[in-house]
């Protein structure tokens, strides 16, 4: 299982506990990461190349990518390697926040690098919510203020910005809050996705502050489950045919 999330997480439980062997896979960019149960290996595997050949070596009988919507680079690669080796790929993917009653008054970017121009465009106190890839696309607002939100510390200097260190869930209450308390008038998020996250967005509609949202990267997995409970099911039920 490639995790790195908490689905990750909740689905390596759910499956030791019906009896299979789980090995998670930790890409190892933050520094405590909760850990799954089950066994746990941390580190890139050194391309499709490498990820082909661990399959092979550990008798993997089903890839599960559980990673964030926007680790596209490891899913990609599980595509690859899945191809190249024949063992079945299964993609756990949170919907994302398209259907979001809001969603179409946001102004949404193809990529990250996109986000900064249109976050200019609409305000000048943004909180950015993009996580801590990505922050270099936003060197152009360098010298000005920004409330910005990580879980670990940023690459470079951000000596204008307010950093905030904290991982969610984040309530409405506490998101309408900070929002007031800093003056924001423009937020950017990406489409992660999800209830954990989603309150910033109903607080953002709610004072009239602008989105601007980063739309995920193309998913090249042909099955792809929406949430831990069906990706149970499968992987029980592909681990049955396989050996039924
Ligand atoms: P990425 O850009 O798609 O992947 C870059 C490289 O990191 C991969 O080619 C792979 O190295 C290694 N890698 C990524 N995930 C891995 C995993 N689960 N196990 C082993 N190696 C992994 O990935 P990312 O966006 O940096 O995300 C890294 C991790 O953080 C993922 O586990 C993801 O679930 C989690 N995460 C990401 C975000 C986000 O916004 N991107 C947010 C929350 C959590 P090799 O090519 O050497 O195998």
């Amino acid at each position: 299982m490639l995790g790195g999330t908490r689905e990750a997480r909740e689905l390596a439980e759910h499956l030791e506990a019906a009896g299979v062997r789980v090995m998670s896979s930790l890409a190892g960019r933050v520094k405590n990461p909760a850990l799954p149960v089950g066994e746990v290996r941390i580190g890139g595997f050194g391309g499709v190349e490498g990820l082909a050949t661990f399959l092979g070596v550990r008798g993997v009988r089903l890839l599960v990518d559980a990673t964030h919507p926007f680790a596209a680079v490891m899913s990609d690669h599980a595509v690859a390697a899945s191809e190249r080796t024949g063992v079945p790929l299964l993609r756990l993917l949170r919907p994302g926040w398209r259907d979001h009653p809001r969603a179409g008054k946001w102004t949404w970017v193809d990529r990250i690098e996109d986000a900064p121009e249109a976050m200019a465009r609409l305000g000048g106190r943004p909180f950015l919510t993009t996580g801590r890839q990505g922050l270099e696309h936003f060197a152009s607002w360098r010298d000005r203020w920004a409330l910005v939100r990580l879980v670990e510390s940023p690459e470079g200097d951000w000596p204008n910005w307010t950093i905030l260190h904290t991982r969610g869930p984040f309530d409405a209450g506490s998101e309408r809050a900070l929002m007031k308390e800093h003056d924001i008038d423009v937020l950017v998020s990406k489409d992660s996705g999800g209830p954990l996250t989603e309150a910033k967005l109903d607080v953002a509609g709610e004072l009239g502050i602008p989105v601007v949202m980063v739309a995920r990267p193309v998913e090249r997995a042909q099955v792809i489950v929406q949430d831990v409970r069906a990706a149970v099911l499968l992987v029980l039920e592909l681990l049955a045919d396989r050996h039924g």
